[in-house]
């Protein structure tokens, strides 16, 4: 394959995919599922060559309408990152840790809801919080199908996470976000977590959703094979200040933070090549420990073999010059 950089400065590296994209520029996937193809297009800017398009806590009808928006496949013409399935994120989480999510979408764990999705699509990855009633058939019935069972928003024990592992769990969203905490007596969903062998995890490394000693506990305890870099981004990503929505929520953003009117983040403002920037200076893990919980450890979490022609090309910032997509130019920053 030739390099789709020929002649321009800088580092190649392979292709980031973001687990987590609730939106951007403006869009919101739950209340407008139609918009992943702007959003997709628009994402090669920051480096982005596959994401999870991502739905919270809503009825029925938001996931199945983002499953039928990617069954239809992009309009004609379309180019850019790809939509590599979709994330539910709830709404079988946790009442405690709803984080962002609106409380009177929540449901307990449900077979009838699980075989609707599982029927329409199935979703790439389901996040619930698996210490609810029922969790363990969901789960048990999701991982049949296919589908990545994360847990979060999750108000359980590290006992009650570790067996759920066994159900199937294979990952954790958002670690430390809307989850039980890692009191030394009292042990959470995150110590079930930086305890386990294999389990892998998203992490918002925005440096406003998890402080950097905790980045850095996480970047010690489960290295860069098992952290799948997120932004959990929202509608505001890529634009200013104002009011926007995720999902039926309204929020505010004032510099760089996306809050519900409770106070409570409401997703991130964050794009691929920043998380990249902040997990670095935060741990001071190297380029390529950071590309790489940016780009193969969460194509592995979704089991995603990712095209040798989708790379990244970096300036000495680390900031985006360029994007391939199956080996074309999918963005190409204005030289100055
Ligand atoms: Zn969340």
């Amino acid at each position: 394959m030739t390099n789709p950089f020929e002649g321009r400065q800088g580092t190649v590296v392979p292709g980031f995919v973001d687990l987590q994209v609730n939106g951007g520029f403006g869009h919101d996937f739950t209340s407008k599922p139609a918009t992943i193809w702007d959003v997709g297009a628009i994402l090669p800017r920051y480096g982005v060559t596959g994401f999870l398009p991502t739905v919270i806590s809503a009825p029925v009808e938001s996931a199945l309408a983002a499953l039928a928006v990617l069954a239809g496949g992009p309009p004609s013409g379309w180019t850019g990152a790809l939509p590599l399935g979709l994330h539910v994120e709830g709404p079988m989480i946790s009442p405690q840790r709803i984080g962002t999510h609106p409380a009177d979408a929540l449901v307990e764990p449900s077979l009838e809801l699980v075989d609707c999705l599982v029927a329409a699509g199935p979703p790439k990855m389901v996040t619930l919080a698996p210490e609810l009633p029922g969790a363990e058939e969901v789960v048990r019935r999701l991982c049949a199908a296919g589908v990545v069972v994360a847990m979060g928003h999750t108000d359980a024990t590290a006992a009650q996470a570790e067996s759920s592992f066994g159900w199937g769990i294979s990952h954790a969203t958002h670690l430390f976000n809307a989850m039980s905490g890692l009191d030394h007596r009292a042990p959470g969903a995150p110590a079930a977590v930086l305890g386990h062998n294999v389990l892998t995890s998203g992490l918002i490394a925005d440096g406003l959703h998890v402080a950097p000693a905790m980045l850095r506990v996480a970047h010690r305890a489960l290295g860069p094979e098992r952290i799948a870099l997120v932004t959990d981004a929202m509608a505001a990503t890529g634009l200013g200040e104002g009011q926007y929505v995720i999902g039926s929520v309204p929020v505010t953003v004032s510099g760089v933070e996306a809050r519900n009117g409770g106070g409570r983040l409401a997703g991130s403002t964050a794009t691929m090549d920043q998380v990249v920037r902040t997990m670095i200076e935060a741990t001071g893990c190297s380029l390529e420990e950071a590309v790489t919980m940016a780009s193969s450890t969460p194509a592995a979490v979704i089991g995603h073999e990712p095209h040798l022609g989708d790379l990244v090309l970096l300036d000495n910032d680390l900031a985006v010059a360029a994007t391939a997509i199956g080996g074309t130019i999918a963005y190409r920053r204005a030289q100055t």
